[in-house]
């Protein structure tokens, strides 16, 4: 590494240096400069890098800057849409305004996010419109899409998240027919394409960074165009998203789809085909007796139950073979004529091959399991182990990858998420933020409550709940493993509390959380939806309670093909991949709480393991270096000191 001043990142981030002069509220901050020169260094020699930047580091500008200074195209993906917007409205603009050349940034999201020409123009001979809301918003769209240049639904204003009309409009892949469209020239899919081979900063997100991995090899190739440097922010739940595209997945819904989109066609063709309406017919039936026997309880089942469940299916899974392929034919003997088809046969076929893949020929090095939730039930696979795979495909693939997070190291160590990525000898560094931890928050680890895994647990720590509410005065997130421990906890606390509550559930996550934020004294009762990704500056948020160290779920069919993966090569699972697995997700559960310089609260854990059991030492050594007490008086003398008068200093640079 050169010396500290020779480096060409230093001038923006010394005191007094070009962030200094750009910005007024900008801050001098030694680990941003210590992040962003070992960005530097393993762009200029092509290594990979694993950053622990805790929150307040300034990460985005400490990754962004020595990227852009390299010269070469990089690709940003995170793990939620709160941060690319961070990244595409607010840091490269204040880049863009004093930099010396046009900074060419694209943002690239989903496919369903933007509109297909073909389906709005289609739409009068489709009718596809239900009800008044939906001719409402048909007409908003079709007047914004004359003059949108992204065609991006973001810029709709007003159209509802949940909106109806919106599927039926998007331009996701399954139903394009690509160069055969005749507005395939004007798309806002080739015209993203065309921004993002001529940018040299394109942001994306975790699911279609690796969706695009994915499919790099296959006849439909990759969207992403080649870049050499990949910052993955966010990077502690890569293992997770990058083991659902390498894996496999057949619903009933998508059966659904492709006979609503057949019949769909047919109508906007004003054709009676009486085969094909038969086929599709017919594929509806053996459809849903096919995945009538699968459709046990919500939730996942796992791979002692699939050997009964296919016998069951043997003669459902032949009809539905057969129906599959009958459609097809039919539809692909049209697909000559009309461009329409093309994609409902690929759609088809995929099933077809999906089907057969999971039914007949399960990898041995992936995980297979039936999954119910609602009306969706899904035969799916993922591997085991997703380390070879990204080895190969990332890794192996890209000069440099930056992973940064503020919670991927477990005690003060990187062999966790090494290995579990195989990511081979990167460089590692650790910085740990601007806040004062120790005087900001403090962390109550009670020692008289009973195992959490007893009956007595419930009624001791709903008392203690209740007492260390009264303390904060409510202004808390309580967050569960489980929601049926959340909706226990909440039954019998939400008529005792004297503050008003928010149970997870009874609204979209956005509304909640504007209800917590603009409801003084609130608390919400939660589960991980509400760990990560979740920002409440301020004293609002006041206090974190967590029910239990949150181990996953054992009997998860993924957790125990990867607990047996690891006994199998004589490992410890519990040691290796169980109890650091649950050090980081405690760390970013508790990492709601302090999100600014003047946030200031408690952290509290009612789980005796903690304290009581060896492995707690590792939890207590991957957490910031927080005050700790089991003491209710420590805490009530903390809040004494008084949570009032909460500056808002916080830098938008941040
Ligand atoms: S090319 Fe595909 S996404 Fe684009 S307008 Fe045509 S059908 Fe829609």
């Amino acid at each position: 590494m050169p010396s500290e001043t020779a480096s060409t990142v230093y001038p923006f981030f010394a005191r007094n240096g070009y962030l200094s002069n750009w910005h007024p509220l900008y801050e001098h901050r030694p680990d941003q400069l210590r992040m962003a020169r070992a960005v530097e260094s393993a762009i200029r020699e092509r290594r990979h890098l694993l950053v622990e930047a805790g929150t307040g580091t300034g990460k985005t500008l400490a990754y962004l800057i020595p990227a852009l200074v390299s010269g070469k195209r990089v690709v940003i993906s995170t793990g939620t849409k709160n941060l690319q917007e961070q990244l595409f409205y607010k840091d490269l603009p204040l880049l863009q305004e004093h930099w010396s050349r046009p900074l060419r940034v694209c943002y690239m999201k989903g496919r369903n996010n933007y509109l297909c020409k073909s389906k709005l123009h289609g739409a009068a001979e489709m009718a596809i419109l239900d009800g008044l809301q939906e001719v409402r918003e048909f007409e908003q769209i079709a007047q914004w899409e004359t003059h949108t240049l992204t065609g991006d639904r973001a810029e709709v204003h007003g159209l509802a998240e949940d909106s109806r009309l919106w599927p039926k409009l998007d331009a996701r892949s399954d139903r394009c027919t690509g160069q055969r469209c005749t507005h395939y020239e004007n798309c806002f899919i080739t015209n993203m394409h065309r921004v993002a081979h001529e940018s040299d900063v394109i942001i994306v997100n975790h699911h279609l960074l690796f969706a695009d991995l994915a499919v790099k090899d296959t006849d439909f190739g990759a969207i992403i165009p080649e870049y050499s440097v990949l910052v993955l922010d966010e990077a502690h739940d890569v293992e997770d998203v990058a083991g659902q595209y390498f894996g496999l997945s057949v619903s009933n819904l998508q059966v659904q789809d492709l006979t609503r989109d057949v019949r769909l066609l047919l109508r906007s063709l004003k054709r009676k085909e009486p085969q094909l309406e038969n086929a599709v017919n017919f594929l509806d039936d053996a459809s849903a007796t096919f995945y009538q026997v699968f459709s046990g309880t919500e939730g996942r089942v796992g791979a002692q139950h699939l050997p009964a469940l296919k016998a069951q299916a043997e003669t459902p899974y032949g009809d539905l073979l057969l129906a599959l392929s009958l459609a097809g034919s039919a539809i692909q003997t049209r697909a000559e004529g009309v461009a329409d088809f093309a994609p409902l046969f690929r759609r088809a076929r995929l099933l077809v091959e999906t089907l057969q893949t999971w039914m007949e020929n399960p990898s041995q090095e992936q995980v297979h399991w039936v999954e119910r939730r609602g009306r969706m039930i899904s035969l799916q696979s993922c591997p085991v182990d997703v380390s070879d795979l990204l080895r190969e495909k990332l890794f192996g693939a890209v000069e440099t990858v930056i992973l940064t997070s503020a919670t991927l190291a477990v005690a003060d160590s990187f062999q966790f998420i090494t290995s579990r990525l195989g990511v081979e000898s990167p460089s590692t560094l650790r910085v740990d933020g601007h806040f004062d931890y120790n005087s900001q928050a403090i962390l109550f680890t009670p020692a008289q409550l009973p195992d959490p895994r007893s009956p007595e647990y419930a009624p001791e720590a709903i008392r203690l709940l209740e007492q260390i509410l009264q303390i904060t005065q409510g202004r808390a997130f309580v967050l569960f493993t489980s929601h049926q421990q959340m909706r226990l906890f909440y039954n019998q606390m939400h008529e005792l509390l004297p503050f008003p509550t928010l149970l997870q559930g009874t609204a979209p996550k956005h509304h909640l959380l504007n209800q917590f934020k603009e409801t003084p004294n609130a608390v919400l009762f939660a589960t991980a939806a509400f760990w990560q990704g979740v920002d409440v500056p301020g004293e609002q948020l006041s206090c974190v309670v967590i029910d239990k160290l949150p181990f996953s779920v054992p009997s998860d069919p993924v957790v125990s093909a990867r607990i047996q993966r690891i006994t199998a090569a004589g490992g410890d699972p519990f040691r290796e991949y169980q109890v650091p697995q649950a050090a980081i997700a405690l760390k970013q559960g508790f990492g709601r709480l302090i999100r600014s310089g003047s946030d200031r609260g408690v952290l509290a854990i009612l789980d005796r393991r903690i304290r009581s059991m060896a492995y707690g030492q590792t939890f207590f050594d991957s957490l910031p270096p927080y005050r700790r007490t089991s003491s209710l008086g420590d805490l009530a003398a903390f809040f004494g000191a008084g949570p009032s008068g909460f500056p808002s200093t916080e830098s938008p640079l941040s």
